[in-house]
């Protein structure tokens, strides 16, 4: 790696899901504005729904999600009951016309962890409380041993037509060492089956920087992987976080490659993709041309929020589970984390928000700003300063903050234009920092850039 960019790959950087991002949600967010705020969302607001189920199997090493392995799935079936109590508490506050949901995500942990019947549970409560449109995207996140070419039917017949699962890497060394034995005839079996139900969008996540992992293998992966034709793919580097995620002490240290090794990893699986007909989206996805996602990155309306790119327009996200982020016009709303909070708080007919943050004119300026750059990797503030109602010259200090990004040559300007050039897209998140005013270094508070 030129050492021009090592410092850029050392920073610690949000992964801009959102802005301002989760860090910077109030802690004891009342309740009572959190139901407010749900229901002054307009009757015709078209509408997303995120469920969480922080539930799996079995942990992987290196997981960093908010996941739990349970030990009697009574736990899972009891936590589907308040699920189903607190969507329908919301669709009263919401009301409104009944089928405006477009997108519908179940996410994890390993939502097909539950059994189908609870999964048909659960939709059908969203169906009866907000009701999908009909052409609503419907999608799960998935762990493909968890799944049976009759559970692949099934969820198809419940309406899923979108599945992700985690591939991270092939070699089954590295499977050995993340905890998790995934053969690749296990996932080419799981594609299959799930094409044959009707499934039309299939994405897999790869990882690099994990233990043992080379240039070699990653590539082969990545070959691999291309091989079975998922629409779309998400690339995304290990965070090595034993501090916060105690089962990642499992991982030992020695085994981790080093910042310039991972940062070729991450060129290398980008040329195998790429090499095999996928065009890169944003920071991190890949798709196949036609996918949607591609179309929206090529038309320069391609979005970003909690489960990463996406084509999501809504006008509001309606998150249900631990943990779980929404978005209403005024601002985020977070679900308490822990999975006991969160069920005594719905089981005293309370909204289980603790967290939350009400957005200001200029915290929405600057999170189109970064939204765009993470996008198109090309943004224009002066323009955006003036249609939100600000001074043109709002941002006039960024040439002077961009400077040393400039120079190492992973941003451009052109008047009052800011590019990233498409090989330093791995650096995006340094550029959209520049923008964040609500960023306060502190060790280990986030990942690093690479
Ligand atoms: S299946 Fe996914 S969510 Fe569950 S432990 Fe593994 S990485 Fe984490």
């Amino acid at each position: 790696m030129d050492k021009k960019l090592l410092p850029f790959a050392l920073r610690d950087v949000p992964r801009y899901t959102s802005y301002p991002t989760a860090v910077q949600f109030a802690g004891d967010f009342p309740p009572v504005l959190a139901d407010k705020w749900l229901a002054s969302i307009s009757p015709e607001a078209s509408l997303s729904v995120y469920v969480h189920i922080p539930f799996c199997q079995q942990l992987c090493w290196y997981c960093g999600c908010h996941t739990s392995v349970p030990n009697s799935y009574e736990r899972a079936s009891r936590y589907v009951d308040l699920l189903i109590r607190d969507i329908t508490r919301t669709a009263s506050l919401v009301g409104g016309k009944k089928g405006r949901v477009q997108h519908l995500h179940f996410g994890g942990g390993t939502p097909t962890y539950l059994a189908d019947r609870d999964i048909g549970r659960v939709l059908a409560a969203i169906d009866k409380g907000f009701g999908l449109t009909a052409d609503a995207e419907v999608a799960l996140e998935s762990d493909p041993r968890t799944l049976t070419p009759e559970r692949a039917s099934t969820l198809a017949q419940f309406g899923f037509t979108r599945i992700s699962f985690g591939v991270q890497d092939f070699a089954t060394p590295v499977q050995m060492k993340i905890n998790r034995l995934q053969p690749y005839g296990l996932v080419a079996h799981a594609t299959e089956f799930l094409r044959r139900a009707g499934f039309s969008s299939v994405n897999f996540d790869l990882m690099y920087g994990l233990p043992g992992q080379t240039q070699e293998s990653v590539a082969k992966t990545a070959w691999q992987a291309a091989e079975l034709q998922p629409e779309r793919l998400s690339v995304f580097g290990y965070a090595h976080v034993p501090w916060f995620k105690k089962h990642q002490k499992m991982i030992s240290d020695a085994d981790l490659p080093g910042v310039s090794e991972r940062y070729h990893q991450a060129r290398v699986i980008e040329a195998e993709l790429r090499a095999a007909g996928y065009l890169a989206i944003g920071l991190d996805h890949f798709a196949l041309p036609g996918d949607p996602l591609a179309t929206a990155a090529a038309n320069r309306t391609l979005r970003r929020n909690f489960q990463g790119y996406t084509t999501d327009v809504s006008d509001a996200l309606l998150s249900f589970g631990a943990s779980a982020i929404g978005e209403t016009p005024q601002g985020f709303l977070q679900a308490a984390r822990d999975t006991l909070n969160w069920s005594e708080r719905i089981e005293a007919g309370e909204n289980p928000v603790t967290r939350g943050l009400e957005l200001t004119a200029e915290d929405r300026l600057r999170a189109r700003i970064i939204e765009r750059l993470m996008c198109d990797f090309t943004v224009d503030p002066a323009a955006l300063a003036v249609k939100h109602g600000f001074a043109a010259d709002t941002f006039a200090d960024m040439p002077e903050k961009l400077a040393e990004a400039v120079s190492a040559g992973i941003a451009r300007i052109e008047g009052t234009r800011i590019s990233v050039p498409h090989e330093h897209r791995l650096f995006i998140r340094n550029v959209a920092l520049v923008f964040d005013q609500h960023f306060q270094p502190a060790p280990n508070r986030h990942a690093k850039a690479v």
